[in-house]
């Protein structure tokens, strides 16, 4: 079973998918945790060039081209052999971050960056993706309060994380069957039994 958490930045994403692997590994599953944009020795460095470089150095169609080739890296390399062994995979963020950062949050079009991702993961599809549903005021307090340097597109306006909100939730909208959508702000423990519930009913 493949689940990817989704959401804004702060959103408790990494949280949530520790909780969740805790849980299923208690019971017994063999669970791989990984993390976009990374999860590869090539997607970990593809992730460092996209975070370190200030504003400007990297255009939006680049930016959007280098999560791609993360994502195709990390689909190929690290979710699809995991599936194939039968374990359950976790994964933090998945193709529609890119659809709400680069699609909607830097205007590349949603469709042209969903369907550039949809090419390079061959297709693969999570059977649930968990949206953590974040404000933009809650977001930016949870990324001022844990760090003293924000990255670069951490310190992005409001404007531009509330374009990225909508673009999940919309998302969410489209295929209401395979979303969970939980607002952020909920405590940690009853996101955590949200979560399990739903992941239960994939179990059967
Ligand atoms: O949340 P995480 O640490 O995985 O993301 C790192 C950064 O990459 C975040 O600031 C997020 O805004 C950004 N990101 C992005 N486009 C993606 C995925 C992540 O701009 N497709």
């Amino acid at each position: 079973v493949f689940i990817a958490f989704e959401g804004g930045d702060g959103a408790g994403k990494s949280t949530q998918a520790a909780r969740l692997a805790e849980a299923l590994e208690a019971r017994g599953y063999t669970v791989l945790r990984t993390r976009e944009p990374g999860g590869t020795p090539v997607g970990e460095k593809l992730r460092s060039l996209v975070l370190d470089h200030g504003n400007g150095e990297i255009d939006a169609h680049t930016e959007a081209l280098i999560f791609a080739a993360s994502r195709a890296a990390h689909a190929t390399q690290v979710i699809r052999p995991a599936l194939a062994r039968g374990e359950m995979v976790l994964t933090d963020r998945y193709i529609d971050s890119s659809v709400a950062y680069q699609g909607a949050g830097r205007n590349l079009g949603q469709d042209a960056v969903r369907t550039l991702n949809e090419w390079a993961t061959s297709g693969l599809q999570p059977h649930l993706t968990v949206l953590l549903d974040v404000d933009p005021d809650l977001g930016r307090r949870r990324r001022t309060a844990g760090q003293a340097t924000e990255d670069r597109l951490e310190s992005e306006a409001d404007e531009f994380h509330t374009r990225i909100r909508d673009a999940f939730l919309d998302l969410a909208a489209v295929r209401p069957g395979s979303y969970l959508v939980l607002p952020a702000r909920l405590p940690v423990d009853e996101l955590a039994g949200r979560i399990l519930a739903r992941v239960d009913t994939l179990l059967d």
